[in-house]
Parts: C-alpha cells; structure tokens; sequence
C-alpha cells in the first residue's frame, strides 16, 4: 500500500478528459493494488472521494466512502455513467482534497441513477441519493476535467476552512 501525491488546482491532468478502463485491467493485481492505493491516499488526507485524475492518472476510477449517519458504504466506479437525474437540487458545501483549504456551495441534483463497473469489473446499476449522489457528481467531475469550483453559481459563499468552522459548519445542508 502507498499514498500517492494528490494533484492540485492548476495542476493540467485535473482539466483533462479521463480515459475509459480497458476491463480486461480491472481484476489484475496491479490495479488492484491501485485501488487499494487509491484508498490509503483517500483516508490519509481524510477525503471521502477521490478519482484517479487526482492523483495523475487520466482514467475513469474514482473511490468512495464516507462513515456516519448520513455516509455510504466503500465503493468503487469504474467507467461509470450517470443515466438518470432526479427532478430535486440539493445545495451542499463540497471541498476538494485538490482544492486545499477552500468549501464552496454547489447545487446539483438530489438522486441519480448510475451505470458502471465495479472493483470485480461486474458491471452496477444502482440509484443514489443525497451525499452520496452529491459525491458521485463530484468525483466523476473529475473524470471531465471539472472541479467544484466550476459548478459553484454563488461565488461569494466560497470559504476557507478556519471560517467555514467559525460561521458555517452548524449550517444543515439543505434540499431546494
Ligand atoms: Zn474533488
């Protein structure tokens, strides 16, 4: 296992279109081993996602998982599509482990319907909703080149950390 160095805003792999996994890949121990990699360097920087353009490889993984009332158990996406948007937006603060120091409210929708292939390469069809789908559209952001920040409308609610703890954090997230 190895934590591997995250790139940063301004970095050109995190504004480029990712690649599709060839799945003949996925079960070999190599990539295995990446996505175990993948989440060391998640859980090191205490991140709840990450996709592997963040960590310089341009190619459509992304990892999650999130402990707590409202988390979601460890998955992982490969090739994944989103094939359905719910009616419903939610406005949620998101930060980035490539975006240090900085939250941001960003609207998308509420519930999403996925299509992907899992860490067996056995393809999913699953629907998410609240942080978990608010995490799915950020992490495969990354898979377009996209981050928070361009899905931010209200620029003025961008915060850095230490006041985001002062004024903010008690602010339940809220559905619109
Ligand atoms: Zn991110």
């Amino acid at each position: 296992m190895a934590t591997l160095p995250v790139a940063k805003v301004g970095n050109p792999v995190l504004r480029k279109m990712a690649g599709s996994v060839d799945p003949a890949v996925v079960p070999t121990r190599a990539y295995q081993q990446f996505i175990d990699d993948m989440f060391e360097t998640m859980d090191a920087y205490e991140g709840i996602g990450l996709a592997a353009p963040q960590v310089s490889r341009s190619e459509q993984l992304i990892v999650m998982r999130c402990d707590g009332q409202d988390g979601f158990p460890e998955t992982v996406l490969i090739n994944p599509r989103i094939v359905f948007y719910g009616p419903v937006q939610a406005e949620m603060w998101e930060g980035c482990l490539s975006v240090d120091g900085l939250r941001g409210k960003v609207t998308r929708p509420s519930s999403i319907r996925v299509q992907a292939l899992d860490r067996e390469g056995r393809s999913v069809d699953f629907e998410a909703a609240g942080l978990f789908a608010v995490c799915i559209q950020h992490e495969m952001d990354h898979l377009i080149g996209k981050l928070f920040l361009d899905r931010m409308t209200d620029l003025s609610t961008l915060t850095q950390l230490k006041e985001f703890d002062a004024y903010w954090k008690q602010e339940p997230a809220t559905v619109i």
